[in-house]
């Protein structure tokens, strides 16, 4: 037997028994005539000490003991003399009387310790030392009990979980696909799954009315970052179900997970807003509400005071920052200047200042001091605040200050990692136009169904009168990240035939590509809808962390590579030609 214990188990009750343990030796040292080695496994470091009333050899074979070592230790649980408070093992020892090195370490290339010494390129190199850290530890184990509890709960609900195919046919829309060369079909491929999209449909007609399963899907992206091109989904559909059912469902499912891992409870109903209301009042179709600060419009309140901004634009919104009158003119030049850098696209900020000296703008020739105290009583300012104004395209405008806005969230402390604020967004338009390809593209997939109210605009062939056409589709967001997304299908095939109209597929595309589904939707197939979380963003989130990376065992950098078995690499020529493959990358 390797060990009686782990490292993390004993406490005072033990003193006096004779244990054995087996790890890592995290640190070995000597003072005076007394060695310490501080012995540590997965579950916590218990110390082992040795003094020279032992043997010679014994104290040698201590002395010998190098970091990472891996050994097994037996001695006597005894009490401490300084304990260690800040260690659940604190209180005890082990005095050694036999030491067993199982095997020898190299000295590793950083410290394996909370705050390590090593830079991300060689921690991720040496991932598998990284892992013996206490935060990635903690990572991976959140991450088993956020995946035990979803299958906890789920089938409770009568969910099974079913595995669906990795390789599979290709039909991209959205994202790249990743592709696998068939050795017995040659010239053909397969794909990596984006999704289970459409099995799981598929799983609806069979008669499978809840499937879920925590998968993994792959999608071959120009790597924005923190993402990964393979990631995790906890993928859910259900029959005989409408869009309450589905968020019933979830947001059950998402408080069970909030209570029985991080012990936090929700007693209300999660907020539930629509896409246009979204972006109405946050700039943004996953809106961070852990902070006030919504965007008011204010059009109809500006115009006419001679000012060509506000004249000649469409919109004008504002945003009001509580507390921050106090800016100096420098604070606010460089938000200005913020704002107007290409990712956030604005010409220019309006402030408004209420401080108890009176008010103060960038619009004083305009506006008399009346006029804008008028202003700011209506949009809820107080003395001591700041408002900031944009003015241009609707929805430009809308997203520019909604980006304003969260980065004054993070500036002023107000999106604080243990408060978590969920949401619901839904109805979001069905399409998107594409200007450099002109063509239509399904805003979620082209199995999103139309809301029945807009079907005539969805059969109508009118740009104008399809962008208006929402769909049943709703996004589970938490904290200004989208978390999960899904919808009510489309399940009559003269419908599905239609969407893939028009996404500018003809006939005999769309029916090589999926004919199988619309095949399908003629053999009975029940209404169903369904939704997919992200999961390993939803155990960063749970875990207060920014980065996917660390909850994840082996992922990629962010140039998709795996640093540590330097993967993707070249295959030789054999498996090449086995594959009919030739290459034509210059080098
Ligand atoms: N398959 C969708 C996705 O990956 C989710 C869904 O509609 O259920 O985004």
């Amino acid at each position: 037997m390797y060990r009686t214990h782990t490292c993390g188990e004993l406490r005072l009750e033990n003193a006096g028994q004779t244990v054995t343990l087996a790890g890592w030796v995290q640190k070995n040292r000597k003072m005076g005539g007394m060695s310490f080695i501080d012995l540590r496994d997965r579950y916590g470091i218990t110390q082992v000490v040795i003094d020279e009333s032992s043997s010679s050899e014994l104290n040698e074979k201590v002395a010998g003991l190098g970091r990472e070592y891996v050994i097994q230790v037996t001695g006597i649980v005894e009490e401490r003399q300084g304990k260690n408070p800040r260690i659940p093992t604190g209180d005890i020892e082990i005095k050694l009387t036999h030491l067993n090195i199982l095997n020898e370490a190299t000295i590793p290339p950083f410290t394996i310790e909370d705050e390590s010494d090593g830079g991300e390129e060689i921690r991720a190199k040496y991932r598998y030392l990284d892992l013996r850290r206490n935060p990635l530890k903690r990572a991976l184990t959140l991450r088993h009990k956020l995946a035990h509890e979803t299958r906890n709960f789920l089938d409770g609900r009568n969910f099974i979980e079913i595995e669906t195919p990795f390789l599979i046919k290709s039909t991209p829309e959205g994202a790249r696909d990743f592709v696998v060369p068939s050795r017995m079909h040659p010239g053909e491929f397969y794909a990596l799954p984006q999704s289970p999209q459409q099995y799981k449909q598929l799983l609806m007609v069979a008669g499978y009315d809840r499937y879920f399963q925590i998968v993994r899907c792959f999608r071959d992206e120009d790597l924005r970052a923190d993402r990964q091109p393979e990631f995790t989904q906890i993928d859910c559909e259900m029959s005989f179900v409408e869009r309450e059912d589905v968020l019933n469902t979830f947001e059950d499912l998402m408080k069970h997970l909030f209570k029985s891992v991080l012990k936090v409870e929700f007693k209300e109903q999660f907020p539930r807003i629509s896409y246009a209301d979204a972006m109405r009042y946050y700039g943004s179709d996953k809106p961070d509400i852990r902070f006030g600060m919504k965007i008011r419009e204010i059009t109809d309140k500006v115009k006419g005071h001679d000012f060509v901004v506000f004249d000649s634009s469409p919109y004008i919104g504002g945003i009001v920052v509580e507390g921050i009158a106090s800016y100096t003119r420098k604070q606010i030049d460089e938000l200005t200047e913020w704002v107007k850098r290409p990712q956030v696209g604005a010409k220019g900020l309006i402030y408004i200042r209420v401080s108890e000296e009176g008010i103060k703008s960038s619009i004083d020739k305009f506006f008399s001091a009346e006029e804008l105290q008028a202003l700011a009583d209506d949009m809820g300012a107080n003395k001591g605040d700041m408002i900031f104004i944009m003015a241009g395209k609707q929805k430009k405008t809308q997203v520019a200050l909604g980006t304003l806005r969260i980065e004054l969230g993070n500036r002023l402390g107000l999106r604080r990692p243990d408060r978590f604020a969920p949401l619901w967004v839904y109805d979001f338009p069905l399409l998107e136009w594409d200007e450099e390809t002109k063509r239509f593209y399904a805003m979620h997939h082209p199995f999103t169904s139309p809301k029945p109210e807009d079907l005539e605009k969805f059969y109508s062939n009118h740009k104008e009168d399809l962008e208006q056409v929402a769909a049943n589709a709703y996004d589970f967001v938490l904290n200004g990240t989208e978390l999960g997304g899904g919808s009510i299908r489309i399940f009559d095939s003269n419908i599905q035939k239609r969407m893939f109209e028009v996404l500018g597929m003809s006939e005999e595309e769309y029916l090589y590509k999926f004919g199988f589904m619309i095949d399908a939707f003629k053999y009975g197939a029940p209404p169903h809808g369904g939704i997919a979380f992200g999961f390993d963003r939803l155990c960063a989130l749970f875990g207060g962390q920014e980065t996917i990376r660390d909850f994840i065992a082996f992922p990629k950098n962010n140039t998709g590579r795996d640093v540590m078995c330097d993967a993707p690499s070249k295959i030789d020529d054999t498996q090449m030609a086995e594959l009919f493959l030739k290459s034509t990358a210059k080098n």
